[in-house]
């Protein structure tokens, strides 16, 4: 049976619960542990799939095609591993669970209540997500004192008192704010949180504060003292130049040392060389490339979050920093002097009209130009727009996402993937508001030869992941090959990928590479854009 660690937020949101939870799971997975991790969202919505980008920030899509919270995708880069849809669940899915059942006769004819149908259904989640684990990670979003927190936080009171203070603890993520002109630390917000969370019935074991700058012993102890935790048991996190650092910050500042005291572990001792390295390449790498960012969602950038991090992940084990110029897609179409002085260009995916102009004229300077460039699924649906208009002559090409009447719809939708019965091969979301898209992990064969296939070491079958409603259209596939496009990447007869043969390196994918890039196991396609980013710079 698992043994529980419980992580809450106090204070404020964003304070990097799911950079403590990653970095407090790492540090028992590399002390030779079987841990997984689960983030538990407070909302009602069924699952962040129909919720902007703007809003939220980026949806992650995991191998078994749930669109979940973008904390799963921290868990994966920290953890080097898959996780799945029982490692995210929200508000409304524990309520959709206890209809659905309610509506079945399940309940024997009770009347369904918070407590305990609720509760019990967020338990059995949670002990599902812990399974043959040595360790679950839970982590809460929010902040304690949300009314929407509430069933939550009775559940892991509940879990301790069946489990015993061996099997469950309880570690709180808090701010520490600095006033400036008294130049002073504060406190106070900190015990009232911890207070709230006493008041329910849970008292922390481990603090885990967040400060500008480090806290004195004395601080520690009154904090330790005030909020009844072990003076050991205070761990200051403060800011870092890299979120890869945190598992060493943590180790550095004996967090293992409570926790292996309360769950009556062995001392742990944690192999973190291999980490190490990475992030000193990181902090201090030894060449630096700028990578032009074309993108629409900039106001937000966790809306590139895995995107980011993935180009990270790459210059890490490459020694180059990746700096990247942010371009508004729309901003380029008035200045387009601000694709002057990139070495490659990015275009992520998206969806919708807007910025379109703006990214058709980047790629187009790309293949002109011969700048290294990589698409990424509508980046790739537009690479193929521009090639019809402007190679093919195609002046009417189109995708049927942004004109449905075009005459030459060289990206559309595929009438049997919209089938919402789920009967079909491909797994498609079924909400009916966010419609229907090829989400999750598909396979898909290479192309001997291609800059694609030396990409991934030679394999001619790899698996990425998908979030999309459109695909290239096979009808055009004969013509744009005639007139020098590549087409690297297919599955059942869907064009997965395409490259340019007369280029240095422009390549385009119309599935996820970043959603399976990790700090340890960079993504073969964004580690060869880097490094070519870099050949292009010299
Ligand atoms: N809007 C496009 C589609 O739905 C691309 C989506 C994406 O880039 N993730 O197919």
């Amino acid at each position: 049976m698992a043994q529980y660690i419980f992580v809450t937020g106090g204070v404020l949101s964003s304070l990097g619960k799911g950079i403590t939870s990653s970095s407090i799971a790492t540090l028992l997975q590399h002390s030779g542990y079987n841990v997984s991790i689960l983030k538990i969202d407070p909302y009602i919505n069924v699952d962040p799939g129909t919720m902007s980008p703007l809003e939220h920030g980026e949806v992650f899509v995991t191998c078994d095609g749930a669109e979940t919270d973008l904390d799963i995708g921290h868990y994966e880069r920290f953890l080097n591993k898959d996780f799945h849809k029982t490692n995210n669940f929200t508000t409304g899915q524990v309520y959709m669970s206890v209809i659905e059942n309610e509506r079945k006769g399940k309940y024997l004819g009770k009347t369904i209540q918070i407590v305990p149908h609720i509760v019990d259904e967020i338990k059995a989640r949670i002990r599902l997500a812990g399974e043959d684990r040595d360790f679950l990670v839970v982590e809460l979003g929010g902040t304690v004192g949300d009314i929407e927190g509430m069933p939550y936080l009775e559940a892991m009171r509940q879990m301790k008192h069946e489990l015993g203070s061996n099997q469950v603890i309880s570690i709180h993520v808090t701010l520490i704010p600095l006033i400036r002109a008294a130049g002073e630390l504060k406190t106070k917000p900190t015990q009232h949180s911890v207070q709230e969370l006493r008041r329910i019935g849970i008292s922390p074991q481990i603090l885990v504060a967040r400060c500008e700058k480090s806290l004195d012993k004395d601080l520690k102890r009154k904090l330790a003292m005030s909020c009844d935790v072990d003076d050991d048991s205070v761990i200051v996190a403060e800011d870092t130049e890299s979120i890869y650092k945190c598992p060493l910050n943590f180790l550095d500042e004996g967090i293992l040392i409570p926790i292996a005291r309360h769950l009556k572990l062995e001392k742990l001792e944690p192999k973190m060389d291999n980490w190490n390295m990475l992030v000193k390449k990181i902090i201090a790498p030894k060449s630096h490339i700028t990578i032009g960012f074309v993108g629409k969602y900039l106001s937000l950038k966790e809306s590139y979050k895995s995107l980011i991090e993935s180009l990270i992940h790459a210059g890490a084990n490459t020694d180059i920093g990746v700096n990247i110029k942010w371009i508004d897609s729309e901003a380029l179409i008035q200045e387009p002097s601000l694709l002057h002085n990139v070495d490659s260009i990015l275009i992520p995916g998206g969806f919708g009209e807007r910025g379109i102009e703006g990214k058709l004229n980047a790629i187009k300077y790309a293949r002109v130009e011969g700048i290294p460039m990589l698409g990424i699924c509508l980046g790739m649906q537009l690479s193929l727009i521009e090639f019809a208009r402007n190679v093919l002559g195609l002046a009417e090409a189109d995708s049927i996402e942004f004109n449905p009447h075009t005459k030459e719809p060289v990206v559309y939708l595929i009438e049997d993937f919209i089938d919402t019965q789920g009967n079909m091969q491909l797994r498609t979301h079924t909400s009916p508001m966010g419609g229907t898209m090829r989400l999750g992990e598909y396979e898909c064969s290479l192309k001997e030869g291609s800059k694609l296939y030396e990409a991934y070491g030679r394999a001619s079958l790899i698996k990425e992941r998908h979030r999309h409603r459109y695909e290239a259209n096979p009808a055009y596939r004969d013509l744009f090959e005639a007139h020098g496009m590549v087409i690297s990447a297919q599955s059942n007869g869907l064009i997965e990928a395409i490259e340019l043969s007369n280029h240095p390196w422009f390549v385009a994918v119309q599935f996820h590479p970043e959603f399976t890039s990790r700090l340890q196991r960079p993504n073969p396609i964004i580690l060869e854009f880097v490094k070519h980013t870099l050949k292009h710079k010299k």
